[in-house]
């Protein structure tokens, strides 16, 4: 049993539980975690390694000022419409606590990425989750009815990489007077996204992160983009120093080469129509996916059996333990030959259930 001492609502919730960790010195090939295959651009290791004493013996810029700039310069924005956290995740936690009060509510399409709720327990606030519409659409007028203080939208959502038009999103933003954070951890894999209605709609944040697109999850950067008022109020609730040095400066040089990652993210696109169409013949029905992973049905619909057997063939894909998603395993893109390995993983698992 918990402490007496724990606060009740931190007794009562679960914790987020990330995707498992291979142990020291194991060697698997690992699709669990929706990491970039590929290493950081070699401007980021030479900015990283070019570091100097006084950076680290002073503290660093408290709002990433080098790294505002950068990326709002990128955005065609200005500085104070961008935010800086310790990954996306630290954004989300701002959010959380600058716009949705205790017993205020947050509702979210589900399902989705299972920090939200979290993140609203800790805040003591209510969730109010809303099934996704017909093939994954924006469920606006369910959303509307649970007269929220704000909706998380993920966007393109995980675990299923599908993807809202930013039509939509606009459309929902129009309706609904509370805050809508549309969480784009996955956009630089996608076809568009939301950042041009942060201009438009004054009640839109869009987060992004650093850790999925620029290879930098060990790194721990992420960013909002909203009005600078907006902003404004979410830089009261930060820490005051939520980003490192060495964080601000790899973050920096990542953003600013854009032609390094651009030809990343190309190429997982394309091993992720591969790996769809592969898995397709097989009989696994793959949802369309924007994202660097895939979410797809196990044709004998035995999702953790599949997760355990190609577990014990050394590669690790994500399984999620809830009614919906329980038939499902969610493979993130790697390296055609990481690719190569998870398809020869499913045929051997096929064939000894033959
Ligand atoms: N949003 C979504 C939808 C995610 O899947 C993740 C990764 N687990 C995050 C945010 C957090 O990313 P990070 O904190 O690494 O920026």
């Amino acid at each position: 049993m918990a402490p007496q001492f724990v606060r009740a609502n931190v007794r009562d919730m679960a914790g987020y539980t990330p995707g498992e960790q291979p142990g020291p010195g194991e060697r698997v090939v690992k699709l669990n975690t929706n990491e970039n295959p590929f290493p950081p651009s070699p401007k980021v290791m030479r900015a990283i390694r070019e570091i100097d004493e006084e950076s680290l013996r002073r503290y660093p810029s408290p709002d990433a000022a080098d790294f505002r700039h950068a990326a709002a310069k990128l955005l065609g924005l200005s500085p104070d419409m961008i935010l800086a956290g310790n990954g996306s995740d630290d954004l989300l936690t701002i959010a959380t606590r600058t716009f949705i009060p205790p017993g205020g509510t947050l509702a979210y399409p589900d399902p989705t990425y299972s920090l939200y709720s979290v993140l609203a327990n800790l805040e003591e606030a209510k969730v109010a989750t809303v099934p996704w519409g017909p093939d994954y659409a924006l469920p606006i007028e369910a959303l509307l009815a649970t007269k929220a203080n704000a909706i998380y939208l993920a966007n393109p959502n995980a675990p299923t990489g599908t993807f809202v038009s930013p039509m939509k999103v606009s459309e929902l933003a129009t309706v609904f007077p509370g805050l809508v954070l549309v969480d784009e951890a996955y956009a630089d894999f996608a076809d568009d996204n939301c950042i041009g209605l942060v201009k438009k709609h004054r009640n839109v944040i869009v987060t992004r992160t650093m850790s999925k697109g620029y290879s930098l999850a060990g790194m721990r950067f992420g960013y909002a983009i909203a009005q600078p008022d907006v902003i404004a109020e979410m830089m009261k609730v930060k820490d005051s120093y939520n980003c490192d040095a060495i964080s601000i400066v790899a973050a920096t040089a990542a953003i600013e080469d854009q032609e390094y990652y651009r030809q990343k993210w190309e190429y997982v696109r394309r091993e992720r129509q591969k790996m769809s169409s592969e898995l397709t013949q097989l009989g696994w029905d793959v949802l369309d996916s924007h994202g660097n992973f895939i979410l797809a049905r196990v044709p004998s619909g035995k999702g953790k059996e599949t997760y355990l057997g190609l577990k014990k063939a050394g590669i690790l894909v994500r399984f999620f333990d809830k009614p919906g998603l329980n038939d499902k395993i969610r493979i993130t893109i790697g390296t055609a030959q990481q690719n190569n390995a998870l398809i020869a993983g499913v045929k051997d698992l096929a064939a000894d259930g033959e």
